[in-house]
């Protein structure tokens, strides 16, 4: 078994096995001193997966129950929290107990906002299923739910006690929740370089699944370590957001946040190559990367999707954009711009 430490205030372990969900109870067992666990999981992932973990963690003693959601991003309301938040309270969850989140992004979010406000902040233990939340959401501690004005507008910052990454899970992935991970694997491959950078080149991911993961993990524990609250460094993991979010939103949320994601990198790289930051050769590999992920033009950047990154900027509060320019594949750099500079830079 491999493992990472997130070195934050209160450091905890990224533990990569495969087959490590039936093994579950013992590690939590190491991390909490709860006695009941509520495993929050999906409609997609509960038929799959929860009664391995859920006969793991009885076998270890735990008192266990669940909370199924209904797959899909529409859960990442107050609703849900608030019926997750009424679970917690009707089954007489204590201060001492905790939350086990069993599930990709949405799962780790949602459960997550729960253990982070119930009763001020309960343990919790991420179990990702998704490529995207393995080697990115699940770790770093950002919870939260979205609001009708927006997503992840009610959130907390909330460090889990453990990640566990089983690969073996991913063989049920849908291929386009493949696509989605890997989106948010052409940023790390801009931001990482090396091995990452090398990988998602060739484009044979589900042949190196374990290595890109707990590579991809590694490189955000060690920034998150770095950066705790998102103060500065840390807004390095936006690279290809500003553009991706105003995609997102312009398509309804129809494209999926990591494609939307790669299709930002694409834009960045091109206004680097464009202004002279980013020599060609690493341009070149930038653009195997994302055919490899699917992204094979360049997005129109029209007004609506200006408009929309101007929105989010009013709505974050801040004078300027924190750009994250590519300078070089392994070098990039966080670049404060005025909307306007922003503009032209990327236009
Ligand atoms: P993400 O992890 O990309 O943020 P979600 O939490 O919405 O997004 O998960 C994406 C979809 O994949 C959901 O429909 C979820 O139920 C499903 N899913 C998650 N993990 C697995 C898995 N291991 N096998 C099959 N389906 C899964
Ligand atoms: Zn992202």
């Amino acid at each position: 078994m491999n493992s990472v430490c997130v070195n934050v205030s209160a450091p905890y372990q990224i533990l990569f096995e495969r087959g490590g969900l039936k093994r579950a109870g013992s590690f939590i067992k190491d991390v909490t001193r709860a006695k009941k666990l509520l495993v929050v999981s999906d409609t997609n992932v509960a038929p799959l997966y929860l009664a391995i973990v859920s006969s793991s963690l009885s076998g270890e003693g735990f008192e266990v129950s669940d909370f199924v959601i209904e797959a899909g991003e529409q859960s990442k309301s107050t609703k849900t929290y608030l019926s997750i938040i009424d679970a917690l309270a009707s089954r007489s969850f204590k201060r001492t107990d905790a939350v086990v989140a069993l599930g990709g992004g949405v799962v780790g979010d949602i459960a997550g906002f729960a253990a982070a406000t119930y009763m001020r902040g309960i343990d919790v233990v991420q179990i990702p299923t998704t490529l995207l939340a393995m080697t990115d959401s699940a770790i770093g501690g950002k919870t939260g739910v979205d609001l009708p004005q927006g997503k992840n507008l009610l959130g907390a910052f909330h460090q889990p006690k453990l990640v566990l990454a089983d690969a073996d899970v991913l063989s049920t992935l849908p291929e386009r929740e493949w696509q989605n991970g890997l989106g948010e694997g052409a940023k790390y491959a801009c931001l990482a370089g090396g091995r990452i950078a090398e990988l998602m080149a060739d484009g044979d991911i589900k042949n190196h699944t374990d290595e890109f993961i707990e590579l991809c993990a590694g490189y955000k524990a060690k920034i998150v370590a770095a950066d705790e609250k998102e103060g500065g460094l840390r807004a390095l993991l936006n690279l290809g957001h500003t553009v991706g979010h105003a995609m997102e939103k312009l398509s309804d949320f129809q494209i999926p946040h990591g494609v939307a994601v790669a299709n930002g990198v694409a834009i960045m790289a091109r206004s680097a190559f464009i202004c002279g930051e980013l020599c060609e050769n690493d341009y070149k590999n930038i653009q195997t990367v994302l055919h490899n992920v699917g992204v094979t033009e360049l997005p129109k950047i029209d007004g609506r999707i200006f408009d929309l990154i101007s929105m989010d900027k009013k709505a974050s509060g801040a004078s300027d954009i924190s750009a994250v320019v590519i300078h070089g594949i392994g070098d990039c750099r966080i670049q404060k711009m005025s909307f306007e500079e922003f503009k032209a830079y990327i236009g």
